[in-house]
């Protein structure tokens, strides 16, 4: 492990700028620091841990993994394994860390969790162009190139700091994720097209409804009372009675269904649910309760189920959900969550190179930047401490190609419907569509299909690398 370590091809550049500060040595924060003294540049990276603990980090070991020690599917020509394949031909820190680390897990990159942040912490120690500083930080260097990798759990301090920044309404201290189902499993005979009072955004009749009537609405309502939940892993993400959030101030703006539902029987019908200027072409009348279907800008083929952020078990969400005329053979994408992270509205506030629109030298990553995930994390990380490079040594900032993974979470970071904003995992339906023939020629084949998709996401990541300005990164 130690001489895979070894910094290769260092170009001889000049540091002409004070070091590049990296707030957080979580995985974004780490895999950015690590790019950056790979390219030759100085850095300072600052990790609260064991200063100030957090209530999920256990250790003060650095790229600690909170939860599980899964960094998902290995599975090739997956979403999950292009992120992955990504990162590996970008020579990220993380992910040689995480094969080092390696243990069964079948389809899965399982990894040792203490082997995993041991690898990479001993990479930063050991690296002389990183000085790591055991610090909470609770100010931003106002003549630095800074990235904020301080992920979701980011400290009180710097949290109003950063609020100070962007405003607070565009800081986040709770992660609301309503599912998402692909569009072709939904049944359109079922569901129909319309805006509430035909009041369309764009005349297209923007969201798709699936109408239920008494009897499925109070099945269904039965059947969320019933479900069970995920268990809480910090104090935080408790969400139901007396070990609710006591900070209201965040939580009551994206409230779980099942809460809603424990509020009253009626209670989604006159939140979530409600079918107040809508009426099914199909009956002529207006349906007893509906659940809306919006599909995202920047997500091809798929609608998110609006409003439907809840806290049940993943199995539990596919099986009642899809009691849900329409969503009979529903196919998900993501899983609704909530939970305890802290993070910024990137589009309204973000460049697709992560930097702050309104001011260019700081750059976000990780959990913070509006991605959700382990990979997601490091993928940003590594990207925004490329960034920072060429902005530190004016080479001009070379953005990732979208048709790649990590092109197309920035995308999505950046470029999302700011006002409905909620944090990815990488899907398909980040990365654009095929052009319209080939689509035609795999309509009846997705795993030919996503074979296309990374195919030409590998094709356009491989000539990116192979024209990057920076030498040590060819
Ligand atoms: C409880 C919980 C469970 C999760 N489980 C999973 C999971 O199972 N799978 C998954 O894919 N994702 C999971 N996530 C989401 C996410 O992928 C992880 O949180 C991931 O670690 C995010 O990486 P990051 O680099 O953005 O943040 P982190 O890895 O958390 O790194 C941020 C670092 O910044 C430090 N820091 C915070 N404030 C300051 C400050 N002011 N000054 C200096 N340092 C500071 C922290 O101590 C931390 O080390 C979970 C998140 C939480 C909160």
């Amino acid at each position: 492990m130690q001489d895979s370590y070894r910094q290769d091809n260092v170009p001889a550049i000049l540091n002409v700028v004070s070091p590049i500060h990296i707030l957080g040595g979580g995985l974004a924060g780490c895999e950015a620091a690590w790019q950056i003294a790979r390219a030759g540049y100085d850095c300072v990276l600052s990790e609260m841990r064991p200063v100030r603990p957090t209530s999920a980090h256990q250790t003060d070991r650095l790229a600690e993994l909170v939860c599980s020690n899964s960094l998902k599917s290995e599975s090739e020509n997956t979403a999950p394994w292009l992120l992955k394949e990504e990162l590996r031909r970008l020579d990220s820190l993380l992910l040689r860390a995480a094969q080092a680390a390696r243990v069964p897990g079948g389809h899965a990159l399982t990894v040792d969790r203490e082997v995993f942040a041991n690898e990479v912490s001993h990479a930063i120690d050991r690296n002389p162009r990183i000085e790591l500083r055991r610090e909470e930080v609770i100010a931003i260097a106002p003549d630095a190139i800074t990235i904020i990798a301080t992920g979701p759990l980011t400290s009180g301090a710097l949290a109003e700091e950063i609020a100070s920044l962007t405003g607070v309404e565009r800081l986040f201290f709770y992660d609301s994720i309503s599912p998402i189902v692909e569009a072709d499993s939904i049944d359109r005979s079922i569901a129909f097209r319309a805006s509430r009072y035909g009041k369309s955004l764009d005349g297209t009749d923007d969201y798709l409804n699936c109408p239920l009537d008494r009897e499925q609405y109070e099945r269904f309502v039965a059947a969320i009372l019933g479900a069970d939940s995920v268990p809480a892993h910090i104090p935080e993400d408790n969400f139901s009675g007396s070990q609710a959030p006591r900070d209201t101030r965040f939580f009551e703006a994206c409230l779980p269904i099942e809460e809603l539902a424990r509020r009253g029987r009626e209670t989604l019908r006159f939140g979530p649910m409600k079918p107040m200027g809508l009426i099914d072409p199909r009956t002529g009348r207006r349906p007893y309760a509906v659940v809306q279907l919006r599909s995202e800008n920047l997500r091809a083929d798929s609608y998110n189920l609006v409003g439907f952020q809840n806290h049940m078990r993943f199995p539990e969400q596919a099986r009642i959900f899809r009691m849900i005329p329409g969503l009979e053979r529903a196919e998900f994408l993501r899983y609704g969550q909530i939970h305890r992270n802290t993070y910024i509205n990137g589009p309204a506030l973000l460049t697709s190179s992560l930097q702050l629109r309104a001011r260019r030298e700081i750059f976000f990553a990780g959990q913070i930047s509006g991605v959700e995930g382990y990979v997601e994390s490091i993928a940003t990380g590594l990207a925004a401490g490329r960034h920072a490079v060429e902005l530190a040594a004016g080479w001009g900032i070379r953005e990732f190609p979208r048709e790649t993974a990590i092109g197309s979470l920035c995308a999505y970071v950046s470029g999302a419907d700011a006002r409905n904003y909620q944090p990815a995992n990488i899907t398909f339906d980040l990365l654009p569509p095929l052009e319209e023939s080939e689509r035609l020629r795999w309509r009846h084949d997705k795993q030919a299909r996503h074979a296309e998709i990374c195919r030409r996401a590998l094709e356009k990541l491989d000539r990116y690398r192979a024209t990057v300005s920076a030498p040590s990164y060819a």
